[in-house]
């Protein structure tokens, strides 16, 4: 598949990170700390941006979470984390930016919501004092429009528009033109405030994948800002992959979208870094970036004979997962490796010669073999059970990455 250019878009750089301008799409991601507790904002953080989130937003919302902005860079500084941090602002950005400093020098952008600014005058003068904090720091924003915060005088507005001019729009459509209206009328806001071009990132985020597609078909087609891709409160697990991923994959295949999140609802106690998986995965799915060594897996059926073949494909799944911070760095090139996992002879040798490195386990009836397949050429037979089969083909696969990709 050919992915249209993103070049046409204005590119902003975020600390070290550029998005827009036909740089490649940037995955980032949010915490769900507590900002003021300082060591698990710094935990989590890190743990996001070696998952491969390369950029992390924070919500900045008390004076304590403001106060502990600058000690948060410093330990991800010294960690050697470099990932630039976002804040998220809502009703008092001003005051906190105003207010701490050191919180406004430490991040790397700020999340202007319009609908959360305030009200009335008090509203364009709130959004002006961000926009005047963020020149004179030389920071870039995020003009990010929400559909749960929508701006309602300008809902009630257009509602009453649609009525005296008999337009017949649905109140979807009002609420999708109110969107891009609030996005388009605030970069306007932003820019008169003496924010460059090159400073400005829109989103506009709805719940459901046929609304996000419309709200971005017509935000891509009136502004070159780059533009922030995201289904909002997306939802739990599978719904929420799914969802995403439907809404993103049309519009990231359209060349729209120039940063990706995946806004999933982790499980209590669950991994956040899930988010940041999908949305490589989203990505890569598309060609569009490779960031990790990809699984395939067959799904089984009736012929697979136990669960050694999931547990199999688990097992590689993760230790890609755990090696891959340290790959990344020491080995060239080594997110293009595909590995195989599969659980029978109908399509188990086929997959395993077209991936770099294959394995095809015995389904039922066959002997009880397992052939490994390197680079298209039968490379080993393994036997044996579960442990025995997980340890040689993890060797395997340490000894190619070692041999095969240079080290940089
Ligand atoms: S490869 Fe074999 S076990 Fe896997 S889904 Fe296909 S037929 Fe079933």
């Amino acid at each position: 598949m050919t992915v249209p250019s993103r070049a046409t878009t204005h590119a902003v750089v975020v600390g070290r990170v550029r998005i827009g301008g036909g740089a490649p799409v940037v995955v980032q991601s949010m915490t769900s700390t507590d900002t003021a507790d300082v060591a698990a904002t710094v935990r989590q953080c890190h743990e996001l941006a070696l998952a491969g989130s390369e950029l992390v937003r924070i919500t900045v919302n008390l004076p304590e979470a403001a106060a502990a902005v600058p000690e948060i860079r410093r330990r991800l500084d010294d960690l050697g984390c470099d990932v630039p941090l976002i804040g998220d602002f809502h009703y008092n950005g001003h005051l906190l930016l105003t207010e701490y400093p050191g919180c406004a020098a430490a991040l790397a952008k700020y999340r202007i919501n319009p609908g959360n600014v305030g009200f009335g005058r008090r509203r364009d003068e709130q959004f002006a004092t961000i926009c005047r904090i963020a020149v004179e720091r030389g920071k870039p924003v995020r003009i990010g429009v929400n559909a749960g915060s929508l701006d309602q005088e300008l809902v009630m507005a257009k509602m009453q528009e649609n009525t005296d001019r008999a337009l017949g729009k649905s109140a979807e459509e009002i609420y999708a033109d109110c969107m891009v209206l609030s996005a388009l009328q605030s970069t306007e806001a932003a820019l008169a405030c003496g924010l460059g071009e090159e400073q400005i990132v829109i989103s506009c985020k709805v719940s459901r994948p046929p609304e996000l597609i419309s709200v971005y078909r017509e935000l891509a087609r009136r502004t070159r800002q780059p533009l922030h891709l995201g289904l909002t409160e997306a939802g739990m697990g599978i719904k929420g992959i799914a969802w995403s991923a439907s809404a993103m994959a049309v519009l990231l295949a359209e060349g729209i979208g120039d940063t990706i999140r995946v806004s999933l609802t982790p499980r209590p106690g669950g991994d956040r870094r899930e988010e940041v998986y999908a949305a490589c995965e989203i990505l890569q799915a598309l060609g569009i970036r490779s960031f990790a060594p990809s699984v395939t897996a067959c799904p089984g059926c009736g012929r697979t004979t136990s669960t050694t073949f999931q547990e199999l494909a688990m097992r590689v799944q993760e230790h890609v997962r755990e090696r891959l911070p340290e790959w990344k760095r020491t080995r060239e090139g080594v997110e293009e490796l595909q590995l195989a996992v599969m659980g029978c002879v109908v399509n188990g040798p086929g997959e395993s010669k077209m991936a770099n490195i294959g394995i095809s386990l015995p389904g039922t009836g066959e002997a009880p073999t397992c052939p490994v397949y390197v680079d298209g050429q039968k490379f080993a037979t393994l036997t044996g059970g579960y442990e025995e089969l997980a340890a040689r083909l993890i060797a395997i696969i340490e000894d190619y990455v070692a041999t095969r990709y240079p080290e940089r």
